[in-house]
């Protein structure tokens, strides 16, 4: 049986919980064949079933594993573009019968997609806490205003409250901590192989 990689478990995980590391377990052994919501929901029982013989699925008319948990899953894992699917009318009953596959193989770009967007995030704050330092008066440390560079340069850098000096106050701190993450994450190595 094949399994999924540590990394796409993990993702799997996070997207819709410990259902879909077993649904992306079945969706990846069933890629020569056609599987619905509901094989996919039996052969997870039956797995289930294997390594843990006394388990019961129903108990009291409540069910443990139910089909609409699965279908729900599945849509989730589509809509994180990780799953696809396609429908056929079944002629004798009028239902439409859904056939699943996955799409893992878009994960290395999906996880890159999100890579460029964290760092893209991190560099438009970076330069945000670069170009925006404030000023604060030390005497009104109660006080919470702070200044722009405008702002204080109109003031004369003084406080409007007390006369007393506007500092910059010092965000280099922050600035270290943003220019670490986005060096961790540029060498972030997202591969799945
Ligand atoms: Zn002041």
């Amino acid at each position: 049986m094949k399994d999924l990689s540590p990394l796409l478990r993990t993702f799997l995980f996070v997207i819709a919980g410990d259902i879909a590391i077993e649904v992306g377990i079945e969706l990846l052994n069933s890629e020569e064949e056609d599987i619905t919501d509901e094989g996919i929901t039996e052969n997870i029982k039956a797995r289930i079933k294997e390594l843990n013989p006394e388990i019961v699925f129903e108990e009291n008319g409540v069910e443990v594993l139910k089909l609409n948990t699965v279908r729900k899953t599945l849509y989730k894992l589509y809509s994180g573009k990780l799953a696809q699917f396609r429908r056929i009318r079944d002629k004798s009953t009028g239902w439409f019968i859904y056939y699943w596959w996955h799409e893992f193989d878009l994960f290395d770009e999906i996880l890159n997609d999100k890579k460029r967007l964290v760092e893209t995030k991190l560099r438009e704050r970076l330069k945000f806490e670069e170009t925006n330092y404030f000023f604060v008066c030390k005497n009104c440390q109660d006080s919470t205003l702070k200044y722009n560079f405008d702002s204080a340069f109109e003031l004369n850098f003084k406080c409007p409250d007390c006369s007393g000096p506007l500092e910059a106050q010092d965000n280099q701190e922050v600035i270290q901590f943003l220019k670490e993450k986005i060096v961790l994450i540029e060498h972030l190595d997202l591969s799945v192989n």
